[in-house]
C-alpha cells in the first residue's frame, strides 16, 4: 500500500488547519494566516440554516467561500452587531468536516500528477457525496472509472476484462484494489444508458472513491516520487564522491 494518504487526513491537504491558519487554495501557501471577512446565514429549507463563510488569505489577499450547515463562529452569532475579526471557534476540531462545499474546490487534495479529467471527476464526486447527492456522486465515479480505463488505453472487452488487464499491467500494485474495482456492482452489468443505472449508496461510493484514489496514487504519484528520491540520492552520491573519482559513479542504480 502507499506511504502517503491522498485524502484529507494529511494536514497539508486540508483547507482549514485551525481557527487561525489554513492552506490557501490560490497562492498554495501552507499554514498561512487567514481571517473570516464575511459571514452570513440563510434558510436552506424550512428546517435548516446554512452558513456562508469567506476566508481571506493574509498572503495573497484572495478570498475563498465555504458553506456549512453548522454555526462555527466563536460566540456563534451571525446576526446583530458585527465584531471583527471573526474567527471559527477555537475548540472546533476538523473544520473541513463541517464544510460541504468550498469555492475554489479543494483541488489540492488530489495530486496534480493524476490526469486532470480523472482528478476533476473525483473531486466532484467527493463534493456530491458531502452534500449527499448520491446520484451525482455515482455518475461522477462511474465516469471517473471509465475515463481512467480510457486513459490507460483499455478500450475493448468487458469491464471486468479491462480491469484484469490493468491488474496485469501494474503487477507491483496491490492486486486487492483491482479486485474491488472489478467487482463493483453494476459496472459489470450490460446496462448502457445512464438512465437505467441505479445510484450507489454512500458507503459503496466511499469504498469506490477510496479504492480509486489509492490505485491512482500507486500508478501516477508513487513512481514519480520514487524517481525523484532516486535522482536526489544520485545527486548526493555524485557530490559526495566528487568529480575526482568518476569511475565510482558508474555503480549500479540504487533501487528504492
Ligand atoms: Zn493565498
Amino acid at each position: 500500500m502507499s506511504e502517503k494518504p491522498l485524502d484529507n487526513s494529511d494536514l497539508d491537504n486540508k483547507y482549514f488547519i485551525d481557527h487561525a491558519v489554513y492552506n490557501c487554495p490560490f497562492c498554495n501557501r501552507r499554514n498561512v494566516i487567514y481571517r473570516l471577512t464575511n459571514t452570513l446565514e440563510f434558510d436552506w429549507s424550512t428546517e435548516k440554516k446554512c452558513y456562508v463563510y469567506t476566508a481571506k488569505c493574509s498572503s495573497c489577499l484572495r478570498e475563498s467561500m465555504h458553506l456549512s450547515f453548522d454555526d462555527m463562529l466563536e460566540g456563534g452569532d451571525h446576526s446583530g452587531t458585527i465584531t471583527y475579526p471573526r474567527k471559527f471557534a477555537k475548540k472546533l476540531e476538523n473544520i473541513d468536516s463541517h464544510i460541504f462545499y468550498s469555492m475554489p474546490t479543494s483541488f489540492f487534495t488530489i495530486d496534480t500528477r493524476i490526469p486532470k479529467i480523472i482528478r476533476e471527476l473525483i473531486t466532484e464526486a467527493e463534493g456530491s457525496l458531502k452534500m449527499n447527492y448520491l446520484t451525482g456522486a455515482s455518475a461522477c465515479m462511474r465516469k471517473a472509472i471509465y475515463e481512467f480505463l480510457f486513459y490507460e488505453k483499455l478500450i475493448d472487452g468487458s469491464y471486468e476484462d479491462r480491469v484484469k488487464s490493468l491488474k496485469c499491467k501494474y503487477p507491483s500494485n496491490d492486486p486487492e484494489l483491482f479486485d474491488i474495482l472489478s467487482h463493483i456492482q453494476q459496472m459489470t452489468s450490460a446496462k448502457v444508458h445512464e438512465q437505467s443505472w441505479d445510484k450507489w449508496d454512500s458507503s459503496t461510493i466511499r469504498l469506490i472513491l477510496e479504492t480509486m484514489k489509492e490505485i491512482l496514487y500507486e500508478i501516477y504519484v508513487l513512481p514519480a516520487e520514487r524517481k525523484q528520491r532516486r535522482n536526489t540520492i544520485q545527486q548526493l552520491r555524485q557530490q559526495s564522491l566528487g568529480e575526482s573519482n568518476p569511475s565510482k559513479l558508474a555503480e549500479p542504480k540504487i533501487d528504492i
